[in-house]
């Protein structure tokens, strides 16, 4: 199995990068790596590396970089606002949006988001994991919870079209919503939904669209990971 790492530190060829504990401990323990082992490596910045572990010890652990292997992707603006939803079901959001490219999330607390902490550092954790399973070469950034009122407040021309997910059949249909646009932003309320005043506010909300599903309704986690998908590999 090829061993990708996400490496914090800007990568170029012929530069020697040091290791986390973390990093250590889990090519030592986990994967059982020896030196000598090769690496994919990736910065979210500059492309994917090949790379040669050159020391391994109980603490520490460096890294020489060979040859690129992959220039970084060009970056589209694809982001996922959603209300925070209980533990798992959050961090399979995080993952799965991840997955299909999302380039920023940032939980938004409404009037009945049951969830009001979220852990924002374990959720970068899921988000870096998801990168190196699934070869992607950028990180999408998870920003700190924001309340709806603010974030709509933000929203105007210049910001990717706000989609918002819109379970009571007012919303469009995917092909019209994601006509000629290459970025948007998706908006997915709670279990408990939008408050009528939140839809009010959206509706009042320049450059936005409501994006229809279907009928059913579907749970908060599935909205946001079926809109990704409909948008993302259109
Ligand atoms: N208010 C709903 C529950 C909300 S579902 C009820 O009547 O029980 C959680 C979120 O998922 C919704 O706020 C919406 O953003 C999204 N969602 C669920 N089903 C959807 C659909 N068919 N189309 C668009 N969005 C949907």
């Amino acid at each position: 199995m090829q061993i990708r790492l996400y490496i914090a530190a800007e990568l170029a060829v012929g530069k020697t990068v040091s290791l986390t504990q973390e990093q250590v401990h889990y090519l030592r323990h986990v994967l059982r790596a020896e030196p000598g082992a090769e690496l994919f490596v990736f910065d979210g910045k500059n492309g994917e590396f090949a790379a040669v572990l050159s020391v391994l010890g109980k603490k520490d652990g460096q890294l020489q970089i060979c040859r690129l292997l992959r220039g970084q992707p060009e970056k589209r603006d694809v982001r996922l606002y959603f209300a925070p939803l209980k533990r798992d079901c959050t961090e399979m959001v995080v993952e799965k949006a991840t997955e299909l490219g999302v380039t920023q999330i940032i939980p938004v607390i409404t009037e009945y988001t049951s969830v009001k902490r979220v852990n924002t550092d374990r959720l970068r954790l899921i988000a870096t994991e998801a990168c190196e399973q699934c070869r992607r070469l950028d990180v999408p950034e998870i920003l700190e919870p924001v309340g709806l009122r603010e974030l709509l407040a933000q929203q105007n021309e210049t910001m990717p079209l706000l989609v918002h997910l819109d379970e009571t059949g007012q919303g469009k249909k995917a092909a019209d919503v994601f006509d000629r646009i290459t970025s948007a932003a998706f908006l997915v309320g709670p279990e408990g939904g939008f408050s009528q005043t939140e839809r009010d506010l959206i509706a009042r909300t320049s450059h936005t669209a409501g994006l229809d599903l279907g009928e059913r309704i579907l749970r908060a986690e599935t909205a946001a990971v079926s809109a990704l998908a409909l948008f993302m590999c259109r």
